[in-house]
């Protein structure tokens, strides 16, 4: 099957009992089994079964495998957000005093994760340009267990040479973990190009309607966890193969840390999944519309969108995304002044903190999501006082880009 049908039919088998050609949503917390046996049984793995939705559920089981089937992956574990994939990810990997090297224009989120939580637990970030693969190679040593990286970096709107460093990573037998939320499945499959784990908050497009919070980590197949350098995974693989890591996670660190996703989110992500492709289509048709209108325009300076031309990575978008630039661009005013005016004056676009719904979005990110950083901090990440970050939507392109030119802030 292809994208889209597999989005559609991809991991479910219909319901036997019903016939309901929908997914079930399962909202059971605990699993009965008739013996005391059999329930061991399951504990111990000897059986298959469902224990305790903080394990697995059915619902989410079903999103689990047709997101992995959309991956090309060999399983899924769906998360309760993003972070919460990118949170239990990196926990089942990393240990006190290893480092990971990720790329410097990420998501503020995993940013804050990386250097102000986990910092606190003795494991160290080295950020380096994810569009300069020779830097990302330099700054990796014995100590790194982890590059991590985004395929379209958000907001820095830049993107990495995931074949490049996938080869780098591999040479040093380092995993190489790829948040693909700003492009999804529907754009690009990280593993074909060598990514190890791909990481998705499914709050955003996958989800598409701003309805729920989810995430997922789906292993590609690509590690080779046996002769990795993961002693305790290591081991496991003994017996899992290459499902270790994700048995890692299910049975000890996502099951620890409680990051289970309600099974009624996992049902919307899976309808989300239904329309993707087709949303993701026009959300990269209309965005690009938006950036070259933007880019004619006299205040504003430095528009930002890998589908644009002039972009300086276009040629990674045409050969990683057939071409679509994803349905975020940057651009910037002279000051935040300017930006709080234009962003008041706007009708129709939404000022609030997500991307990748159905509605245009609109955001100040120095005054939000970079609020707690430093200068220094926000310049690594090329968030300026004049920055303005746009979720363009999937409503007709003419009302947007109408709405943009709208009355001047001057
Ligand atoms: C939103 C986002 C996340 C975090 O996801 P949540 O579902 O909000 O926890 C991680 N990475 C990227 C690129 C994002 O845009």
């Amino acid at each position: 099957m292809r994208r889209d049908t597999l989005a559609i039919h991809g991991g479910v088998k219909n319901d036997s009992e019903t016939g309901a050609t929908v997914v079930g949503i399962t909202q059971s917390t605990a699993f009965e089994y008739k013996t005391a046996k059999e329930l061991s049984d399951v504990f111990a793995g000897r059986a298959p079964g469902f224990i305790y939705t903080r394990i697995a559920n059915p619902t989410t089981y079903a999103l689990e495998q047709r997101l992995a089937q959309m991956e090309g992956g060999v399983g899924c574990i769906a998360t309760s957000s993003g972070m919460g994939a990118i949170s239990a990810a990196v926990m089942g990997l990393l240990r006190s005093g290893e480092n990971i090297v990720a790329g410097a224009g990420i998501f503020g989120g995993t940013v804050s994760l990386f250097e102000k939580t986990l910092g606190r637990f003795g494991v160290e970030t080295k950020w380096v340009p994810s569009d300069d693969s020779s830097q990302i190679e330099a700054a990796i040593d014995e100590k790194t267990k982890l590059v991590f990286i985004e395929t379209i970096g958000n907001p820095k709107m830049d993107v990495a040479d995931i074949e490049a460093i996938a080869k780098i990573t591999k040479a040093k037998n380092i995993p190489l973990m790829v948040d693909s939320t700003v492009t999804t499945p529907a754009l690009i499959q990280p593993g074909k190009f060598g990514a190890d784990i791909v990481i998705h908050s499914t709050s955003k497009y996958i989800n598409g309607h701003g309805t729920a919070m989810g995430g997922a980590i789906v292993d590609t197949g690509n590690y080779n966890w046996k002769d990795g350098k993961f002693d305790d995974i290591a081991k496991l693989a003994k017996r899992a193969g290459q499902f270790a890591f994700l048995a890692k996670l299910r049975n000890l660190v996502y099951r620890d840390i409680g990051v289970c996703p309600a099974p009624m989110n996992s049902f919307l992500m899976l309808q989300g999944l239904e329309t993707l492709g087709a949303r993701m289509d026009i959300h990269c048709n209309n965005a690009l519309r938006v950036a070259e209108f933007l880019s004619g325009q006299q205040d504003v300076g430095n528009v930002r969108y890998p589908g644009l031309a002039t972009h300086e990575n276009n040629d990674m978008t045409k050969k990683y995304f057939d071409g679509k630039g994803g349905g975020l661009l940057t651009f910037e005013l002279a000051d935040r002044e300017k930006a709080f005016a234009f962003i008041d004056g706007l009708k129709l676009a939404k000022t609030a903190a997500n991307l990748g719904d159905a509605k245009t979005l609109v955001i100040h990110p120095a005054s939000t999501i970079y609020q707690e950083f430093s200068d220094q901090q926000r310049a690594r990440v090329g968030v300026t006082d004049g920055l303005i970050r746009v979720s363009v939507g999937i409503e007709d392109v003419e009302d947007i880009i109408e709405d943009f030119t709208g009355p001047s802030p001057e």
